[in-house]
């Protein structure tokens, strides 16, 4: 196993937490699917950005150039860490349900936008023209179903899909999935929000459209995100904000507005500029670190999952089966207790935060729970790791699910 000793400091690792008999524990954090903590490599940049602190664009200060500069060379970071083509915009959102939303309207309006009902709420819903598809039962059933799909689909077609399944950690085969959308014509979308954290994105070489992630769900801060991609649909759409920034021409009683080309159409207003000095200093941190972190977290996984599969009263699930490839977290039932106790009683007893309930993912959520045999208001639970979490820690998670699930309801 990798020592986490060479893997990218995150804060926060020793936190005392209160339990319920009065005592403290060292949190463990299993919630890095929902959001992790912040690495102190990004914590370094944004202080030392900090006395930079000025607006961008536009002001002649030496504080607005920096800015400005600072700015700018965290969208060339970004751009570099996800394999943007030369061509490709790479507008700074709030987040991936932002970035999603302003692909949604940029979409022409007389496309189709094809979705597995297997997705995440912010993938799911936020389409004008949608044609959904049942949860798939395997990886060759998805492929087999987007293809048919796609074959019947005339013209302008969206394909929008997560890289990994956020409740279960289920690699999406990207590559296959690109490759159906190529055969016939259709763009694609790649909801990151679980794969960046975790495994290099090359957009270019894998040829997909556009790609949507958070900074909050890979070391960074809450409030930046981004979507990148083709520039055709975005240079066209509508701006996001209509404001300063998106606009370089406005005539006298606005009788006629020309609205800026490029990534600045949609992002008026003053840009998050620390939110991206922020993300772009966890881009450099993992670019360096792949070839560490990837074993360390897949060594961590693997001694996750065989040691739930020994418990006799956990039950994991799976989409695409027991063997199916996964990154970054497990999701489970335990025989005769209820998701939302177990949680709590992990927190209160053991100080470790775990996540229940249906992910976002309320379909696919309730599909997997109803294949476990449980009832129609059941939730699951769901360990998600990263760089916050180390073998201490989850072998204290499989100690404390062992103990809870021995004595029972
Ligand atoms: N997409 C996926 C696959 C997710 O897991 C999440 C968050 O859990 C989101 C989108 C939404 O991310 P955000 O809340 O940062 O917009």
């Amino acid at each position: 196993m990798i020592p986490k000793s060479v893997l990218p400091r995150v804060l926060g690792s020793d936190l005392q937490v209160p339990l319920a008999d009065g005592a403290t524990a060292t949190f463990a954090n299993f919630d890095h699917a929902a959001t992790t903590p912040c690495m102190a490599a990004v914590a370094e940049a944004v202080n030392d950005f900090l006395p930079w602190y000025g607006s961008t664009h536009g002001g002649a200060g030496t504080l607005s150039e920096m800015a400005t500069a600072r700015f700018e060379e965290s969208r060339q970071a970004v751009r570099r860490f996800v394999g943007c083509r030369p061509d490709d915009y790479l507008v700074f959102t709030h987040s991936t349900t932002d970035a999603l939303k302003l692909l949604a309207q940029a979409v022409p309006e007389d496309a189709t936008v094809v979705v597995f009902d297997s997705e995440h709420h912010a993938v799911l819903l936020p389409w004008r023209n949608v044609h959904r598809l049942p949860i798939p039962t395997s990886v060759d059933a998805m492929l087999a179903t987007l293809d048919q799909t796609l074959r019947a689909q005339r013209g302008t077609v969206l394909v929008a899909v997560s890289g990994v399944l956020n409740v279960t950690g289920e690699l999406v085969p990207l590559e296959d999935v690109v490759a159906v959308c190529r055969r016939y014509g259709a763009q694609i979308v790649v909801d990151a929000a679980q794969l960046a954290a975790h495994r290099p994105i090359d957009i270019g070489a894998l040829d997909v459209d556009y790609i949507a992630f958070s900074g909050h769900k890979m070391y960074a801060p809450f409030d930046i995100g981004v979507l990148a991609g083709r520039p055709d649909w975005l240079a066209d759409a509508h701006p996001r904000l209509a404001g300063c920034g998106a606009t370089i021409g406005v005539a006298d009683g606005v009788t006629e507005i020309n609205w800026a080309t490029g990534e600045s159409r949609h992002e008026a207003g003053a840009p998050n500029v620390v939110g991206a000095v922020a993300l772009a200093a966890a881009c450099r941190a993992l670019e360096v670190a792949w070839n560490s972190l990837m074993p360390y977290e897949s060594a961590l996984l693997g001694r996750l999952r065989s040691g739930l599969v020994e418990i006799p009263e956990v039950v994991e699930l799976s989409l695409f089966g027991p063997a199916s490839d996964r990154l970054g977290m497990v999701a489970f039932v335990v025989d005769g207790l209820d998701s939302a106790l177990l949680a709590t009683a992990l927190s209160l007893e053991h100080g470790i935060g775990v996540r229940h309930g249906s992910f976002c993912a309320q379909p696919l959520a309730r599909h997997l729970l109803r294949g476990a045999g449980r009832s129609a208001t059941a939730t699951a639970l769901r360990a998600s790791l990263g760089l916050g979490i180390n073998v201490a820690h989850v072998d204290r998670l499989l100690d404390a699910v062992r103990a809870i699930s021995e004595i029972g309801p």
